[in-house]
């Protein structure tokens, strides 16, 4: 694939296969995750292919091996990789197994979860950063992820029940409508706490009509932002109808 864009045009490395990003790629998994407690494999494998450097701003290429949050606009960051890590190695995430992500943001999360099952939906909640992600996914070969502009709370219902769910911004309750999409035994990770306060990375498990709650410690996420409307439906607002692909 031929490098493109401002970083190309300064004779940095931006493409994807024996450049310098794949050894930092190697890095990252190895000393950040696998070396810190990661240890499933399936994780730290898809976290090994997914181009990290395509899903940032093309100023921030070069630091985006960091284990660190990156702005990508509209005052959202990319999760540092320690934490998609651990929320993906929470989820237990099985070949095949359908995945919601509210809070696409740059698409990362979603491509790493597109390693692990093909049946990944996403939702976000500004639509400028639903478009950019829905391109940046096609164009690392994660066309088969549903992006959809939206309000996450209310989930994907004409695709649920989901085996997972993984929510990427924190909420003061994990919201209902969410929790009433899980399919029996899954499993929904996501932040619990106020904006500016502790939060928590807590897990659900849905067995019948019961959940149990694991907490697994302190985390720092983004808010959850509120709805576009109360109580809507889903608004598909990306361009080229993308929950049809
Ligand atoms: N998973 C992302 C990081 C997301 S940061 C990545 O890999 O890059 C959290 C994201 O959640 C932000 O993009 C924010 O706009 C989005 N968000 C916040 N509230 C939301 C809501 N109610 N519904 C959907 N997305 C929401």
């Amino acid at each position: 694939m031929a490098a493109s864009g401002p970083a190309a045009a300064e004779g940095r490395d931006v493409d994807t296969g024996g450049d310098g990003f794949s050894a930092r790629r190697v890095r990252m998994v190895e000393e950040g995750l696998r070396a810190r407690g990661v240890s499933d494999e399936r994780v730290l494998a898809a976290m090994a292919t997914v181009p990290r450097e395509r899903f940032v701003p093309a100023d921030l290429t070069d630091v985006a091996y960091d284990d660190r949050p990156l702005p990508i606009g509209a005052d959202q960051t990319i999760s540092q990789p320690y934490v998609v890590a651990l929320m993906l190695e929470a989820a237990e995430v099985r070949p095949g197994e359908r995945v919601l992500e509210v809070g696409t943001g740059s698409g990362y999360a979603a491509a790493v979860l597109d390693e692990l099952t093909d049946q990944v939906w996403t939702v976000e909640r500004q639509a400028a950063l639903a478009a950019t992600a829905l391109v940046t996914l096609r164009s690392t070969h994660h066309s088969g992820v549903h992006v959809r502009w939206g309000d996450g709370a209310l989930g994907w219902a004409e695709a649920a029940p989901f085996d997972v769910i993984v929510v990427a911004a924190a909420g003061e309750q994990v919201p209902p409508r969410l929790v009433d999409q899980l399919a029996d035994g899954g499993r929904l990770v996501m932040p619990v706490g106020r904006p500016d306060g502790p939060q928590e990375l807590v897990v659900v498990r849905r067995s019948g009509p019961t959940t149990l709650e694991e907490r697994l410690g302190p985390v720092q996420f983004v808010p959850m932002l509120p709805g576009l409307q109360d109580d809507g439906p889903v608004v598909d607002g990306a361009p080229d109808d993308p929950g049809s692909n």
